[in-house]
């Protein structure tokens, strides 16, 4: 499974932004690896580099010493509408009324081919095959009287998940769908006797440059940061909220903070569910590194049996730049992780992962627990089987291609060649995604479509009130 992108911005006189927005989007690095691009405003002129590979590949010193601006933008792209082109690499810069805007942008549009046929038609020309650039289209084109009024027109626009930021010459804004799909935080930042704003898809980027958690922007929020402070629109309330439950199960890092409290603690709580479910006799509980470890901490800490470490990742692996054929897949696994033999020999072995997509990756990880000398290889995942596709950002499988599709948890299992295989319940993980919430309020605060079938229903339009709040002096 593969997250759809990260974005950052950050809005501070007196600082060169160009730098925090590097080491930002280092930190945000596991949301996107195929492309990286920052943009930069000095207050007249928007500055823009970007192209294919990490963002270790795409920057160096000298071209960030190019990017000179108080206001910037960055994006890390993983592709899931458009192909993994420089072309579709973000943030996007595009001509305006009020002079250009970079943006950005984490989701998939769900009207996407609607806004592409009604800008084709009213004569404008698409640069670009990828949903973001439509985003920018229909900002640039819905004029308002003021940069409120655009937004607010703009939002009434999109559909589906968008967690977005835009820099013009002279403000920065962030806004989020009406369902909250994936995730946006607002942070404050103090340096050099300077002070700004910062928008993140995670809070673990502000961390990185020492800025502050202030909250998360709230489901059909917009908030437009310039000199006059900072501005929130609020949409009209909805009822239901439908926050990616995989954000939370494996895509956000466990140090970077959803619902008030890290996502390393609900993890951990999912681990603790999972062994109240499924206990069985081993001598200890490893995880898949790296995404599983606090559920792993969880499940050893709930069964009272020895945590350790079965498999060291080899962390210098971004990704598989080749991806193997099939034959190949257990070297690709090989190339990641290396077993422990010795903390394996003659165990019987509980072992704690997020979740299984199609099935190799599970399959040749459990061969090489077994060939490492794993007595019993006991399998425990921390979400129900995952049956349908995602539509809403993340590119995960067809249905054909999802195991759980096909086959019962029974045959899964004998495939996978484990001992016992047994998935976290829907009712558990909704217990454990919210810190004492019960199951009833949980549900509607997620969207679980690829464990349901459920989708969220996406609302067309999204009415859109201008609730000013004071701006807030830096
Ligand atoms: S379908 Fe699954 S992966 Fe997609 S947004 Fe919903 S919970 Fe997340």
């Amino acid at each position: 499974m593969k997250d759809k992108c990260a974005v950052f911005g950050v809005y501070a006189p007196g600082l060169r932004v160009a730098n925090l927005i590097y080491f930002s989007l280092f930190a945000l690095q596991h949301r996107g690896q195929e492309s990286s691009g920052i943009a930069v405003s000095d207050g007249e002129r928007l500055f823009v580099h970007k192209d294919m590979g990490l963002v270790s590949q795409v920057f160096e010193e000298k071209i960030l010493e190019k990017l000179d601006g108080f206001i910037g933008i960055g994006h890390n792209r993983y592709s899931t509408t458009g192909r993994s082109s420089l072309q579709n690499a973000q943030p996007f810069l595009l001509e305006s009324d009020i002079g250009p805007i970079a943006l950005a942008h984490n989701g998939n549009l769900t009207n996407y081919q609607d806004l592409q046929k009604k800008l084709i038609e009213q004569g404008d020309t698409l640069q670009t095959t990828s949903d973001s650039e439509i985003i920018g289209k229909i900002f640039v084109s819905l004029k308002g009287k003021n940069l409120q009024e655009r937004l607010v027109r703009t939002l009434s626009e999109l559909s589906g998940a968008f967690s977005v930021v835009i820099s013009t010459k002279d403000s920065l804004i962030g806004f989020r769908d009406a369902l909250g799909i994936r995730p946006l935080c607002l942070g404050t930042l103090s340096k050099n006797g300077s002070s700004g704003w910062v928008i993140s898809s995670e809070s673990c980027a502000l961390q990185t440059i020492g800025a502050d958690f202030v909250r998360e922007v709230e489901p059909g929020e917009a908030v437009i940061i310039s000199k006059n402070g900072v501005v929130s629109l609020t949409a009209a309330a909805q009822k239901k909220r439908a926050f990616c439950i995989f954000e939370k199960i494996y895509f956000m890092r466990p140090d970077s903070i959803s619902e008030n409290e890290l996502i390393y603690e609900t993890r951990f709580r999912m681990g603790q569910e999972l062994a109240r479910e499924s206990f069985v006799r081993a001598d200890g509980v490893m995880p898949i590194p790296d995404s599983s470890v606090p559920a792993a901490i969880g499940f050893a800490y709930e069964s009272k049996l020895p945590f350790f470490e079965g498999l060291i990742k080899n962390r210098y692996i971004a990704r598989t730049f080749i991806q193997p054929e099939e034959s190949l897949r257990k070297i690709g696994v090989r190339l990641k992780f290396n077993p422990l033999k010795e903390q394996l020999y003659g165990k019987k072995v509980i072992v704690v992962d997020d979740s299984i997509v199609r099935g190799h990756t599970t399959k040749a990880i459990v061969t090489l627990l077994k060939e490492s000398g794993a007595e019993e290889v006991h399998l425990r995942i921390t979400s129900p089987p995952i049956r349908h596709p995602c539509n809403l950002g993340i590119d995960m499988a067809t249905h054909e291609e999802l195991i759980a599709n096909k086959k019962t948890v029974n045959e899964i299992c004998s495939y996978l060649g484990a001992d016992s295989l047994h998935y976290l319940s829907l009712d558990g993980l909704y217990k454990s995604s919210l810190k004492n919430a019960d199951i009833h309020s949980a549900r509607k605060k997620f969207c679980a479509a690829c464990l349901t079938g459920e989708y969220p229903s996406i609302p067309d339009s999204q009415p859109h009130s201008l609730l000013q709040e004071p701006a807030l002096n830096f």
